[in-house]
């Protein structure tokens, strides 16, 4: 069941790969449709690729990629254990904001996306995916850390909006925030707290021996 949930998943992301439904494959490099576990529980969804991602055709590569991948470390998970993916699967120029016509354009792969992966929980990372999935107008920054029992691609999921890691990049409030919408992830998957050990300090160069000068 698993590995055919996996064939449908490498083969709709073959075919997104020449998807022309709105005007950004003409200025994109690449579909940039989603990387990590086919069979994941936890799905996180972006808002769409950066420069950085529709080079690589990853999402989540640059910056907040790496701030993403750190926080997922913080709660015990790395980016090979769930799914992440973008609402929008092509880069818009200069990183504009998505527009209504491709959101509307691109939905069907984000919910096809869902509805093979079947996850738990679908961690929404900012405002466009978080009104997008939940269906309501309501902002991240009054939503976020709440979550919500939704139907999407016909199952039951949590969707859990939280910030987006860009908005933390250089903001420690933020940052603080999101490392605390974070950690209540494991207890959202029904898992318990793996938090890993943290790196243990390094040890203090030894002290220089006296220096012997052999004067006596
Ligand atoms: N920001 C996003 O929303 N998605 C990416 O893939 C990268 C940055």
């Amino acid at each position: 069941m698993a590995a055919a949930a996996d064939l449908s998943l490498i083969a709709y992301g073959d075919m997104v790969a020449g998807c022309e439904r709105c005007a950004l494959a003409q200025t994109r490099t690449q579909v940039v449709f989603g990387s990590g576990s086919p069979t994941a529980d936890l799905m996180f969804v972006g808002e769409a690729p950066g420069f950085h991602e529709d080079k690589q055709g990853v999402p989540f590569v640059g910056a907040a990629g790496q701030l993403l991948s750190k926080l997922l470390a913080g709660i015990g998970l790395d980016r090979d254990s769930v799914y992440i993916c973008n609402v929008l699967k092509c880069r818009p120029p200069g990183n504009r904001d998505p527009q209504p016509e491709e959101i509307q354009a691109c939905e069907p792969h984000l919910f096809r996306q869902i509805e093979l992966i079947q996850p738990k929980l679908v961690a929404t990372l900012g405002n466009f995916a978080t009104k997008l999935l939940s269906g309501k107008p309501t902002g991240i920054t009054q939503v976020h850390g709440r979550e919500q029992q939704v139907t999407l691609g016909g199952n039951e999921v949590t969707l859990y909006p939280i910030f987006h890691p860009a908005a933390a990049l250089y903001t420690p409030r933020m940052l603080q925030v999101l490392e605390e919408d974070f950690r209540r992830i494991p207890e959202l998957l029904g898992r318990s707290i793996e938090i890993p050990e943290p790196e243990p300090e390094p040890e203090p160069a030894p002290l220089e021996q006296p220096v012997q000068l052999g004067l006596f």
